[in-house]
């Protein structure tokens, strides 16, 4: 049987950042599987009284995950920047921003122009 690569993995390297839907947890890229990516998490345990740091791996499914490495609109690895706005650290390249900020601009200005009519 032919695994099939997931249309979103074609753009996921090892060591990019992805974002987990599921558990609203962030990662760094591993290993890069068809459908899915390996990642591991950092969790503090306690053995014997002390804190220690463990790294536990973990599998997350393709359809689960977010690319934060890439431009969140198109893609893109060239001139990438953090996007402000929403609150999740989306990467968004100069192309993209430049059209996000006119958008934004004509929306500001669309409640003027209907005033004004
Ligand atoms: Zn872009």
């Amino acid at each position: 049987m032919k695994i099939q690569q997931h249309p979103r993995m074609k753009d996921i390297q090892v060591g990019d950042e992805v974002m987990c839907y599921r558990n609203h947890l962030y990662a760094r890229v591993e290993e890069v599987f068809p459908a899915a990516v390996c990642v591991k998490i950092a969790l503090l345990r306690s053995i014997d009284g002390h804190p220690v740091m463990t790294y536990v791996p973990q599998l997350w499914r393709a359809d689960e995950i977010e690319n934060l490495s890439v431009c969140h609109y198109c893609g893109s690895r060239a001139d990438l920047s953090i996007e402000q706005s929403t609150g999740a650290p989306f990467r968004v390249c100069s192309t993209c921003r430049s059209v996000l900020e006119a958008a934004s601009v004509t929306s500001a200005l669309a409640p003027l122009e209907r005033r004004n009519h």
